[in-house]
């Protein structure tokens, strides 16, 4: 099998990204979400699941960072990544 054939098999990104508060990026990769929710209960204004019980993105723009945090410390499938406005990783 060639590579192409294989790039066919694989799922495509889900990459949503947003500004939150304070110069943090809030970047959430739908494709590793397993739908546990506990983005949703640590910062509902930011995350909440689809039809598809995967999570999006609302508004971090408005939230409490602090609840930022918390969501992506609590994913489970480490679906939820922080950087600062230059890019740089802060989370994982
Ligand atoms: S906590 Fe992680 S796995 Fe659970 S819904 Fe949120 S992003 Fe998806």
């Amino acid at each position: 099998m060639t590579s192409q054939e294989l790039d066919a098999f694989e799922e495509p990104a889900e990459i949503e990204e947003k500004p939150g508060p304070d110069g943090l990026r809030v970047i959430l990769d739908r494709a590793l979400c397993i739908g546990a929710a506990e983005c949703v209960a640590a910062a509902p204004m930011v995350f909440r699941l689809d039809a598809q019980r995967r999570a999006t993105l609302l508004d971090p723009a408005r939230a409490d960072p602090r609840a930022i945090w918390r969501a992506a410390r609590s994913c489970p499938a480490d679906a939820i990544m922080l950087e600062n406005q230059d890019g740089e990783p802060l989370y994982p």
